[in-house]
Order: structure tokens, then sequence, then C-alpha cells
């Protein structure tokens, strides 16, 4: 742990030139210098603006239909308490999840996406574009572009749309327009580089729509006070259920919008334990993981600096994740910050350990989850038996398993 580096509050960050610590930052071309500076300086507005708070409060509530439930999972709990039993322990913390996967569109990303389309709607802007790895967060973005009638760009390398046909497909219904990138791997890298590219080229006209709390500054403040609604909801549930702080907290870690959304209230609460779990894949020793903070290194990517997936010649590497959603390559500074101050704690879960979880849940509570957070409850599987019973974990269940039926079925040997 970083002593020197401890702040007072946790809750700060970034400060003015976007650093968190030795993280973050904006490291762009000059050429996009003004675009982030016109954008620093809307949000800054829109951020404090009562009209702006309230068109996302309304579209939260009747788009997605937020508040997501925070639910008992009474089942899971007892089924830990026997696991605890039969190792002689006493323990089996009571296991809370935050329910976003019941939003519109399946997980969190809405949230994000319904606030900065608002954002480039306060700009002028009449055009979108993102990238996307899997295609949720195209979707997501495509999804949103529907409901405010704009035109939308979607950068996804041509690796990842042989791959993801259905979610090409969901785009396309949507309206979006779909741009194969076949540089490098032709994958979610090369599609966040293309991106960068077309925003310097339509400067005037283009809003760039991140997916997740990573990019140049103001982009990781800006998603993770969009995601931050899930951290504050759960505050109060939790208070209106057991009138008191949960003990843990525990969710996924891909690029860090649900895990920081969810974190953010409770980071100067420091009896609550906070606890994001990454990709560890086939295992950390090669490359087939997505584990950046507890397996990668400090470097640049996607215009902050960051923990990341690279070789010695500082390449990105492409990782691996049975889950899709957590295949980015790098991970939000902030988290790589609280990391390193050590007021987060990162731990890797495995494919296997994930699918096992997957399965778990499915058979006793009747929640079929995505395969980011099956990684989370992989977590909280092996936590909960040791912690006494009066304790409380809340799990981000930040998206929901449908889309992943057919990767569980194909990893468990059953053909379709
Ligand atoms: C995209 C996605 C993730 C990973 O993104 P974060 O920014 O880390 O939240 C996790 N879970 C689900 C369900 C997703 O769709």
């Amino acid at each position: 742990m970083n002593e020197q580096a401890k702040p007072n509050s946790f809750r700060t960050g970034p400060d003015e030139t976007g650093m968190f610590g030795i993280f973050g930052g904006r490291f762009v071309a000059e050429t996009l210098m003004p675009l982030i500076l016109d954008l620093e300086k809307e949000w800054e507005a829109a951020k404090t603006d009562p009209a702006f708070k309230a068109e996302i409060e309304s579209l939260n509530t009747y788009y997605t239909g937020r508040p997501s439930p925070l639910y008992y999972a009474e089942r899971l709990t007892e089924h830990l308490r026997d696991i605890a039993k039969k190792q002689g322990k006493t323990g089996g913390a009571k296991v809370y999840f935050k329910r976003d996967e019941l939003n519109h569109t399946g997980s969190h990303k809405i949230n994000n996406c319904l606030g900065q389309i608002l954002l480039a709607k306060r700009m002028g802007k009449t055009r979108i574009i993102a990238e996307t790895g899997a295609g949720q967060h195209g979707v997501a973005t495509a999804t949103v572009c529907a409901r405010f009638g704009l035109p939308c760009v979607i950068y996804m390398g041509a690796t990842d749309v042989e791959r993801q046909a259905p979610n090409v497909f969901r785009m396309k219904l949507l309206g979006a327009e779909v741009k194969p990138v076949t540089a490098g791997h032709g994958t979610l890298k090369d599609a966040m580089n293309e991106a960068l590219r077309d925003w310097v080229t339509n400067v005037e006209d283009t809003y760039y729509l991140i997916g997740t709390a990573a990019g140049p500054h103001p982009y990781p403040e800006i998603v993770r006070e969009l995601q931050s609604v899930i951290g504050r909801e759960t505050r109060e549930q939790m208070m209106a259920a057991e009138g008191r702080l949960p003990d843990m907290l525990i969710a996924a870690v891909g690029g860090g919008s649900n895990a920081i959304g969810l974190f953010h209230p409770f980071l100067d609460d420091t009896d609550v334990r906070i606890v994001g779990v990454e990709a560890g894949g086939r295992g950390l020793n090669g490359e087939e993981h997505c584990a950046s903070i507890t397996a990668g290194s400090p470097g640049v990517l996607h215009g902050n600096r960051t923990f990341l997936l690279q070789n010695p010649d500082g390449q990105i590497l492409e990782g691996h994740s049975i889950s899709a959603g957590l295949d980015y390559p790098g991970i939000g500074p902030e988290h790589s910050w609280l990391s390193d101050i050590g007021r987060v704690e990162y731990v890797p879960i495995m494919d296997r350990e994930a699918l096992d979880a997957f399965q778990l849940l499915t058979r006793v509570e009747g929640i079929i989850p995505a395969l980011e957070p099956s990684h989370a409850l992989a977590e909280v599987i092996k936590r909960a038996p040791d912690m006494a019973q009066d304790q409380i974990i809340v799990m981000n269940l930040c998206g929901r398993g449908d889309k992943d039926v057919f990767t569980a079925a194909k990893h468990l040997g059953v053909e379709l």
C-alpha cells in the first residue's frame, strides 16, 4: 500500500488534470484536446444542472425500470451455510443481490448510455459513435440512439463481427451502422483506435460514447457518476432492509463501470470491505486471462494511464475470458488507484469457477446470471462461509444470462 498517497476522502478524485494519483489523465493526440475540453466544460455544467438530473431520473424510472431491487438471496445464503457447516464452520454471511440485470436491455450499461446521450444532445451533437467488443455496449448505444432518433456508428473488430453475429444483427435492427475494423487482430483495441480516429475527423457533429469507466478524462468520472445510481440505491435499500450498511461489496470488473458504480458511494465507509473480481480466464501464468490489476502492468491505453495487459514491448495483449464483457485489455484508472492505495481488493476468478457459479445460482435461486457477474458470485461463494452469519455481502448482479446460454452450453458439452 502506498501510505503517502492516502487521501482524506476516497471520493474526491480525479484532480483537475484528470489524475487519480498516478493513474488516469488524458493521453490523446493534440487534435483531440479541444473536443475533450469542450466535453469537460459541458459535463461540469450538466452535473449540477437540476434539469439534466431530472431528465436522467425520469428515463431511469420509466425507460430502464429503476430502482432495481435489492434482493435477499435466501436459498443461496442457506446453501452456503450448509457448506460452512460441512466444513465445521459456524459462518455463512447473508447474501444480497443488487439486481441491475432487470434493467431494460439486461444490464447496467443502459445507465451510462442514457446519461451520455443526454450530454451529447446538450452539446448539440447530431451523430453518435462508439466501439464495442462483444457487442453489448454497441447494443446499448444503438438502443439509446433509437430512443433519441440519432444516427449511430459502431466500430467493431472484424473478428468480433464474425464471432458476435446476433449482437451485430441487434444493432442493425436498432438502426445502427456497424463498421468492421480489419486493422490489427480485428478486436476491441482496434475498434477503440478507429472510433478515436472518427472522432477527430468529425469534430463538429459527433459525440463519442465510451462504454466503461475508462478513456481520457473526463470520461472515467462521467461514467462513474452515471453508474453510481447503483451504489446510491443500494445504500438506501440496505438501510431500509437491515438498518445498516453491508460488511462487504463484490462486483465483477471488466473496464470497471458496474463495479465503480456500486463501490463509489461507499468508498469513505471504511468498515465496508470492497472486492473487485477480474477474469482469471484459464489461469494467470499465460496470456489467457483479463486480470489487468492482478497480472498486468501500468501503461497507457485508451487515452489514460492504468494497469493493462501488455507484452514486454508494450504491445497490448488480447486476453481471454469465458465472458465476452470482461475481456477489456485494461481497467478504468480509478480502480488502478483504489488498488494502489489499498482501499479496494482485486482478485481473479477462473472461467471454470464462474461457470460453476452460473449453474449454482440458476438452480438455487431461479436466476440465470450473465457470465460476468458469475465471476463476482464465485467470489461470494468463496467468502461467505468464512464470514459470520450476521454479516452481509452485497453483490452486483449486473447482467442477465440469456445472452450466455449458448456459451455455457458449449462449455458444458451440450449441443443445442
Ligand atoms: C459490459 C459488461 C461488464 C463489464 O463492464 P464493466 O464496465 O466492467 O462493468 C460486466 N457485466 C456485464 C453484464 C456487462 O454487460
